[in-house]
């Protein structure tokens, strides 16, 4: 995990083939390809995961109420078990996932802690294997004050003695600034510490759900024994997600559209700005599908919606995860087919402030110097007043590039 680059370094083998000739070379978004191996067969096998939680060189990956613990605003921080041993007993995962469900005490509470993967680039002396399988195992823990009192409590003495090695917790609203490497990490651990939270107590029956697969499924116990302490039966009161196929609650990925719209004669971008936008600064249009909508439909639709333009050809382009909260952005560049087409209308669905056509010329100016994350100032060689984009790390930028640079279509000829 030597890369520091924000571009991440692909996962996937990029070797010449008849589809990398057609279509080019695969575009790789900031926060995917981890350098994790999932393994998600393994994530209800608990010798497995007791295995890798107790090994020395076994990282933990902490958030609290959804910050980063880092070294610096460009460094997540990884613990070892020892730092956090307070809040997570050794003996977690002793028993099997049957054996906690009929255990169920609705009174006792757990951090949520997910097991991410392996890295298996990482192989050292007296490394961790299992099996085939061998690196640093990587697991998320949520160190936030919440839960019973005896958990709160914990969790002040670990995060007390992080901050006393001078650690911190990232506070962004989007965290930007990682490598491309540790990005994908953070990601993942969010994603999945966010869904664990807002999914604590089940959405049929309304009482209190458990962990199961490693912090990747939550399941809605038959029983409690805190019922018993009540005088009451242990049984809970019938819940259709235990009797029906669907017993569990899986995590949610909801995909959203971000479309990069050329002009019927390919010289000009379409642009859209929301409020919240420093000035000059545009971006590509997103938005998210809904129901029983194909992508390509949800990008039409989109487009008309904010900006009046109706598009012909949509072709997916590339996709980035995006852990605000369950996002996947699935890019897309689509064209206008014809001029009268093109008219900008934002009366229709009032949410973007302006949206704009771009001449390519001042589209590429603003890629060389005008790019930055929301919160920064755009780079040296900026003109006050001139057209700002999002930087390489979005989606929109890539896309933006790529409609500019047609190539990606290996045949420009017949266009
Ligand atoms: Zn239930």
């Amino acid at each position: 995990m030597s890369n520091n680059s924000q571009i991440p370094n692909p996962a996937h083998i990029q070797a010449d083939s008849m589809l990398a000739r057609r279509f080019g070379k695969e575009t790789v978004n900031y926060f995917s390809s981890s350098p994790l191996n999932r393994l998600s067969f393994l994530r209800s096998d608990h010798p497995f995961l007791s295995a890798a939680f107790k090994h020395p060189s076994t990282r933990f990956v902490i958030l609290k109420d959804l910050a980063p613990l880092t070294r610096s605003p460009t460094e997540l921080y990884y613990a070892k078990y020892d730092e956090v041993r307070k809040l997570l007993p050794a003996s977690i995962y002793d028993k099997s996932e049957e054996e906690i469900i009929k255990e169920h005490d609705s009174r006792k509470t757990e951090p949520h802690l997910i097991f991410l993967g392996v890295d298996e680039t990482d192989k050292q002396q007296d490394g961790f294997s299992w099996k085939i399988y061998s690196g640093t195992p990587y697991f998320a823990l949520d160190v936030s004050e919440k839960g019973s009192e005896e958990q709160q409590h914990n969790a002040k003495e670990v995060v007390n003695g992080f901050e006393a090695q001078g650690l911190s917790f990232l506070q962004a609203r989007v965290a930007m600034t990682f490598s491309a490497n540790e990005a994908a990490i953070y990601a993942q651990a969010r994603a999945l510490i966010d869904w664990n939270t807002r999914n604590s107590y089940c959405g049929t029956c309304g009482s209190r759900t458990i962990s199961v697969n490693s912090g990747t499924k939550r399941a809605c116990p038959p029983t409690d024994a805190a019922r018993v302490a009540e005088g009451k039966p242990a049984e809970k009161p019938a819940c259709s997600t235990r009797t029906t196929i669907s017993n569990l609650s899986f995590p949610r990925t909801d995909p959203t559209i971000i479309v990069a719209v050329i002009s019927s004669d390919a010289k000009r971008i379409l642009l859209g700005r929301s409020k919240r936008f420093p000035p000059n600064w545009y971006s590509t249009l997103a938005g998210f599908i809904e129901p029983a909508e194909s992508v390509e439909d949800a990008v039409r639709r989109e487009v008309w919606e904010e900006a009046g333009v109706t598009l012909s050809r949509v072709i997916i382009h590339s996709t980035q995860p995006w852990p605000y909260p369950a996002n996947l952005m699935i890019g897309a560049i689509a064209q206008v087919s014809d001029p009268a087409h093109e008219k900008i209308n934002l009366e229709h669905d009032p949410e973007l402030e302006d949206a704009r056509w771009f001449e390519i010329e001042e589209v590429e100016e603003a890629l060389r110097v005008g790019t930055s994350n929301l919160d920064q100032a755009a780079g040296p060689g900026y003109k006050e007043g001139s057209l700002r984009l999002p930087p390489p790390t979005a989606i929109a930028n890539q896309l933006i590039q790529a409609a500019i640079n047609i190539d990606f279509l290996a045949d420009k000829s017949k266009m």
